[in-house]
Protein backbone atom coordinates (compact mmCIF):
# COMPACT_ATOMS: atom_id res chain seq x y z
CA UNK A 1 0.00 0.00 0.00
CA UNK A 2 1.14 3.60 -0.76
CA UNK A 3 2.59 5.18 2.14
CA UNK A 4 0.00 8.13 3.72
CA UNK A 5 2.49 11.53 3.64
CA UNK A 6 1.73 14.51 5.57
CA UNK A 7 4.32 17.39 5.26
CA UNK A 8 2.86 20.26 6.74
CA UNK A 9 1.55 20.58 10.69
CA UNK A 10 2.02 22.82 13.63
CA UNK A 11 2.49 22.03 17.25
CA UNK A 12 2.78 24.37 20.00
CA UNK A 13 6.15 25.52 19.52
CA UNK A 14 4.12 28.00 17.21
CA UNK A 15 0.25 28.22 17.14
CA UNK A 16 -0.70 24.62 16.94
CA UNK A 17 -3.05 23.13 19.84
CA UNK A 18 -0.72 19.99 20.44
CA UNK A 19 2.64 19.48 21.64
CA UNK A 20 4.49 17.77 19.52
CA UNK A 21 4.48 14.63 21.03
CA UNK A 22 0.60 14.92 21.04
CA UNK A 23 0.82 15.73 17.54
CA UNK A 24 3.18 12.88 16.35
CA UNK A 25 0.88 10.47 18.45
CA UNK A 26 -2.26 11.86 16.72
CA UNK A 27 -0.72 11.52 13.16
CA UNK A 28 0.16 7.76 14.21
CA UNK A 29 -3.32 7.02 15.18
CA UNK A 30 -5.01 8.32 12.01
CA UNK A 31 -2.96 6.21 9.87
CA UNK A 32 0.64 8.78 8.52
CA UNK A 33 3.52 6.93 7.44
CA UNK A 34 5.49 9.97 7.05
CA UNK A 35 4.76 13.61 9.06
CA UNK A 36 6.68 16.89 8.91
CA UNK A 37 6.38 19.25 11.49
CA UNK A 38 6.12 22.66 9.82
CA UNK A 39 6.15 25.39 12.90
CA UNK A 40 6.11 28.88 12.14
CA UNK A 41 9.83 30.49 11.81
CA UNK A 42 10.82 27.80 14.38
CA UNK A 43 12.28 24.62 14.95
CA UNK A 44 12.10 24.33 18.45
CA UNK A 45 9.30 21.22 18.79
CA UNK A 46 11.76 19.25 16.69
CA UNK A 47 13.34 17.44 19.41
CA UNK A 48 10.46 16.76 21.22
CA UNK A 49 8.67 15.50 17.50
CA UNK A 50 11.92 13.17 16.80
CA UNK A 51 12.14 11.67 19.90
CA UNK A 52 8.14 10.48 20.29
CA UNK A 53 8.80 9.92 16.26
CA UNK A 54 11.53 7.43 17.19
CA UNK A 55 9.16 5.50 19.69
CA UNK A 56 6.12 5.20 17.64
CA UNK A 57 7.57 4.13 14.87
CA UNK A 58 6.52 6.82 12.41
CA UNK A 59 8.82 8.83 9.86
CA UNK A 60 9.36 13.01 10.57
CA UNK A 61 11.02 14.75 8.35
CA UNK A 62 12.17 17.99 10.22
CA UNK A 63 10.28 21.26 9.40
CA UNK A 64 9.65 24.82 9.38
CA UNK A 65 6.85 27.19 7.75
CA UNK A 66 9.15 30.38 7.24
CA UNK A 67 7.00 33.66 6.90
CA UNK A 68 8.10 35.57 3.44
CA UNK A 69 7.45 38.43 2.06
CA UNK A 70 7.14 38.71 -1.49
CA UNK A 71 6.25 42.39 -3.69
CA UNK A 72 4.64 43.83 -0.06
CA UNK A 73 2.94 40.53 0.57
CA UNK A 74 3.31 37.57 3.06
CA UNK A 75 3.71 34.15 1.69
CA UNK A 76 4.70 30.85 3.55
CA UNK A 77 7.61 28.75 2.76
CA UNK A 78 7.62 25.27 3.89
CA UNK A 79 11.37 23.47 4.37
CA UNK A 80 11.39 20.20 4.74
CA UNK A 81 14.13 17.87 5.24
CA UNK A 82 16.17 20.64 6.89
CA UNK A 83 19.01 19.93 9.68
CA UNK A 84 17.56 22.29 12.62
CA UNK A 85 20.87 22.97 13.89
CA UNK A 86 22.81 24.70 10.69
CA UNK A 87 23.84 27.95 11.92
CA UNK A 88 22.64 30.29 8.90
CA UNK A 89 19.04 28.97 9.07
CA UNK A 90 18.77 29.06 12.97
CA UNK A 91 20.23 33.04 12.64
CA UNK A 92 17.23 33.75 9.60
CA UNK A 93 14.88 31.87 11.87
CA UNK A 94 16.00 34.01 14.96
CA UNK A 95 15.87 37.26 12.87
CA UNK A 96 12.16 36.34 12.20
CA UNK A 97 11.31 35.92 15.51
CA UNK A 98 12.44 38.73 16.75
CA UNK A 99 9.79 40.64 13.98
CA UNK A 100 7.32 38.51 15.51
CA UNK A 101 8.14 39.74 19.08
CA UNK A 102 7.87 43.51 17.93
CA UNK A 103 4.58 42.78 15.92
CA UNK A 104 3.23 41.05 19.15
CA UNK A 105 3.72 43.88 21.29
CA UNK A 106 2.63 46.52 18.81
CA UNK A 107 -0.49 44.37 18.55
CA UNK A 108 -1.03 43.94 21.89
CA UNK A 109 -0.57 47.92 22.16
CA UNK A 110 -3.51 48.30 19.40
CA UNK A 111 -5.67 45.76 20.68
CA UNK A 112 -5.97 47.35 24.21
CA UNK A 113 -6.58 50.33 22.32
CA UNK A 114 -9.33 48.88 20.64
CA UNK A 115 -10.72 47.72 24.30
CA UNK A 116 -8.87 44.58 24.64
CA UNK A 117 -6.86 44.71 27.96
CA UNK A 118 -3.76 42.81 28.50
CA UNK A 119 -3.64 41.86 25.19
CA UNK A 120 -0.61 40.40 24.73
CA UNK A 121 0.03 38.73 28.28
CA UNK A 122 -4.03 37.12 26.66
CA UNK A 123 -2.15 35.79 23.79
CA UNK A 124 0.77 34.64 25.56
CA UNK A 125 -1.46 32.36 27.57
CA UNK A 126 -2.56 30.47 24.18
CA UNK A 127 1.20 29.14 23.65
CA UNK A 128 4.63 28.81 25.32
CA UNK A 129 4.31 32.81 25.37
CA UNK A 130 7.50 33.27 22.81
CA UNK A 131 6.73 32.46 19.22
CA UNK A 132 3.41 34.25 19.26
CA UNK A 133 1.36 34.38 16.24
CA UNK A 134 -2.10 36.36 15.14
CA UNK A 135 -3.88 33.00 15.84
CA UNK A 136 -2.59 33.06 19.55
CA UNK A 137 -4.44 36.57 19.81
CA UNK A 138 -7.63 35.35 17.70
CA UNK A 139 -7.92 32.58 20.25
CA UNK A 140 -7.88 35.37 23.52
CA UNK A 141 -10.28 37.69 21.61
CA UNK A 142 -12.53 34.85 21.50
CA UNK A 143 -12.45 34.19 25.22
CA UNK A 144 -13.07 37.81 25.54
CA UNK A 145 -16.09 37.73 23.39
CA UNK A 146 -14.76 39.50 20.29
CA UNK A 147 -16.09 37.26 18.17
CA UNK A 148 -18.06 33.82 18.17
CA UNK A 149 -14.31 31.69 16.62
CA UNK A 150 -10.79 32.33 15.43
CA UNK A 151 -11.93 32.57 11.49
CA UNK A 152 -14.45 35.65 13.04
CA UNK A 153 -11.54 37.39 14.87
CA UNK A 154 -9.62 37.74 12.09
CA UNK A 155 -12.40 38.65 9.93
CA UNK A 156 -12.59 41.62 12.44
CA UNK A 157 -9.76 42.51 13.95
CA UNK A 158 -6.54 41.15 12.43
CA UNK A 159 -6.16 41.46 8.37
CA UNK A 160 -5.10 44.32 6.73
CA UNK A 161 -6.76 47.39 7.59
CA UNK A 162 -8.66 46.04 11.23
CA UNK A 163 -7.60 47.39 14.35
CA UNK A 164 -4.85 44.67 15.32
CA UNK A 165 -3.60 44.29 11.94
CA UNK A 166 0.42 45.34 11.99
CA UNK A 167 1.77 45.37 9.15
CA UNK A 168 5.28 43.12 9.14
CA UNK A 169 8.11 43.09 6.62
CA UNK A 170 9.56 38.93 6.56
CA UNK A 171 12.26 36.93 4.99
CA UNK A 172 13.24 37.89 1.44
CA UNK A 173 12.12 35.42 -0.89
CA UNK A 174 15.16 34.41 -1.56
CA UNK A 175 16.46 34.44 1.48
CA UNK A 176 13.86 31.74 2.55
CA UNK A 177 14.62 29.69 0.08
CA UNK A 178 18.58 29.94 0.48
CA UNK A 179 18.00 29.12 4.23
CA UNK A 180 16.30 25.86 3.75
CA UNK A 181 18.93 24.70 0.63
CA UNK A 182 21.65 25.64 3.28
CA UNK A 183 20.22 23.69 5.92
CA UNK A 184 19.77 20.60 3.00
CA UNK A 185 16.32 20.84 2.61
CA UNK A 186 13.88 21.29 -0.11
CA UNK A 187 11.93 24.84 -0.24
CA UNK A 188 7.82 24.36 -0.89
CA UNK A 189 5.13 26.71 -1.33
CA UNK A 190 2.64 26.95 0.91
CA UNK A 191 -0.91 26.49 0.31
CA UNK A 192 -0.59 28.90 -3.13
CA UNK A 193 -4.66 28.80 -3.12
CA UNK A 194 -4.94 30.66 0.03
CA UNK A 195 -3.14 33.92 -0.95
CA UNK A 196 -4.92 36.65 -2.02
CA UNK A 197 -3.03 37.04 -5.51
CA UNK A 198 -5.16 37.05 -8.93
CA UNK A 199 -3.72 34.35 -11.47
CA UNK A 200 -1.16 36.74 -12.90
CA UNK A 201 0.35 37.64 -9.37
CA UNK A 202 0.48 33.50 -8.14
CA UNK A 203 2.29 32.97 -12.00
CA UNK A 204 4.79 35.69 -10.90
CA UNK A 205 5.46 35.18 -7.71
CA UNK A 206 6.29 31.56 -8.56
CA UNK A 207 8.20 32.25 -11.39
CA UNK A 208 10.16 34.27 -8.92
CA UNK A 209 10.10 31.19 -6.53
CA UNK A 210 12.01 29.23 -9.58
CA UNK A 211 14.34 31.97 -10.22
CA UNK A 212 15.16 31.65 -6.24
CA UNK A 213 15.92 27.80 -6.95
CA UNK A 214 12.49 26.99 -5.09
CA UNK A 215 11.82 23.09 -5.31
CA UNK A 216 8.36 22.69 -4.76
CA UNK A 217 4.50 23.94 -4.48
CA UNK A 218 1.92 21.87 -2.30
CA UNK A 219 -0.56 20.78 -4.37
CA UNK A 220 -2.85 19.13 -1.88
CA UNK A 221 -4.35 20.70 1.37
CA UNK A 222 -6.86 21.10 3.70
CA UNK A 223 -10.10 22.39 2.28
CA UNK A 224 -8.66 22.45 -1.01
CA UNK A 225 -11.64 22.04 -3.73
CA UNK A 226 -11.03 20.27 -6.92
CA UNK A 227 -10.67 23.21 -8.96
CA UNK A 228 -7.66 24.13 -6.82
CA UNK A 229 -6.51 20.65 -6.79
CA UNK A 230 -6.18 20.87 -10.44
CA UNK A 231 -4.62 24.87 -10.43
CA UNK A 232 -2.31 23.79 -8.19
CA UNK A 233 -1.19 20.71 -10.37
CA UNK A 234 -1.32 22.50 -13.13
CA UNK A 235 1.29 25.26 -11.98
CA UNK A 236 3.34 22.51 -10.33
CA UNK A 237 3.57 20.87 -14.59
CA UNK A 238 4.03 24.49 -15.66
CA UNK A 239 6.82 25.78 -13.02
CA UNK A 240 8.44 21.80 -13.39
CA UNK A 241 7.74 22.19 -9.48
CA UNK A 242 7.74 19.09 -7.51
CA UNK A 243 4.52 18.08 -5.67
CA UNK A 244 3.74 18.55 -1.61
CA UNK A 245 0.84 17.57 0.35
CA UNK A 246 -0.18 18.85 3.98
CA UNK A 247 -3.14 19.53 6.37
CA UNK A 248 -1.81 22.37 8.14
CA UNK A 249 -3.59 20.97 11.05
CA UNK A 250 -3.00 23.27 14.04
CA UNK A 251 -6.34 22.19 16.15
CA UNK A 252 -7.73 18.86 17.02
CA UNK A 253 -11.24 20.53 17.54
CA UNK A 254 -11.57 21.44 13.93
CA UNK A 255 -13.31 18.81 12.00
CA UNK A 256 -12.93 19.54 8.66
CA UNK A 257 -8.64 19.57 9.05
CA UNK A 258 -7.39 16.27 9.97
CA UNK A 259 -3.67 14.35 9.93
CA UNK A 260 -2.89 12.34 7.10
CA UNK A 261 -6.85 12.66 5.53
CA UNK A 262 -6.38 14.41 2.17
CA UNK A 263 -6.77 12.88 -1.46
CA UNK A 264 -3.88 11.41 -3.31
CA UNK A 265 -1.29 14.11 -5.80
CA UNK A 266 -1.78 13.31 -9.19
CA UNK A 267 0.29 10.43 -10.53
CA UNK A 268 1.75 12.15 -13.13
CA UNK A 269 3.75 15.04 -10.85
CA UNK A 270 7.39 14.13 -9.23
CA UNK A 271 6.50 14.23 -5.34
CA UNK A 272 8.58 16.47 -3.06
CA UNK A 273 9.61 13.17 -1.40
CA UNK A 274 9.75 9.61 -1.68
P1 LIG B 1 0.93 35.04 11.62
O1 LIG B 1 2.03 34.27 10.93
O2 LIG B 1 1.22 35.29 13.07
O3 LIG B 1 0.53 36.28 10.88
O4 LIG B 1 -0.33 34.09 11.66
C1 LIG B 1 -0.68 33.37 10.52
C2 LIG B 1 -1.54 32.19 10.95
O5 LIG B 1 -2.84 32.64 11.26
C3 LIG B 1 -1.74 31.19 9.83
O6 LIG B 1 -0.71 30.25 9.83
C4 LIG B 1 -3.05 30.54 10.21
O7 LIG B 1 -2.80 29.50 11.14
C5 LIG B 1 -3.79 31.64 10.92
N1 LIG B 1 -4.81 32.29 10.08
C6 LIG B 1 -4.62 33.19 9.10
N2 LIG B 1 -5.79 33.59 8.59
C7 LIG B 1 -6.75 32.92 9.26
C8 LIG B 1 -8.19 32.88 9.20
N3 LIG B 1 -8.87 33.64 8.34
N4 LIG B 1 -8.83 32.06 10.05
C9 LIG B 1 -8.16 31.30 10.94
N5 LIG B 1 -6.82 31.29 11.03
C10 LIG B 1 -6.13 32.08 10.22
MN1 LIG C 1 -0.67 28.82 11.55
MN1 LIG D 1 0.77 29.03 6.21
MN1 LIG E 1 0.95 26.22 8.27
Amino acid sequence: MALVYDLHSHSTASDGLLSPRELVTRAKQFGVDVLALTDHDTVAGLPEARAAAGEMGIALLNGVEISATWNRRTVHIVGLGIDPTNAALLAGLAQLQTKRRERAEEMGRRLEAAGFANALAGAQRYGDGRNVTRTHFARYLVECGAAPTVGDVFHSYLRAGKPGYVKTEWAALADAVAWIHGAGGRAVVAHPGRYDFTGAMLRAFLADFVACGGDGIEVVYSRCSPDMLRNNASYARQFRLRASLGSDFHDPTVPWVELGRLPALPGDLPPIWN
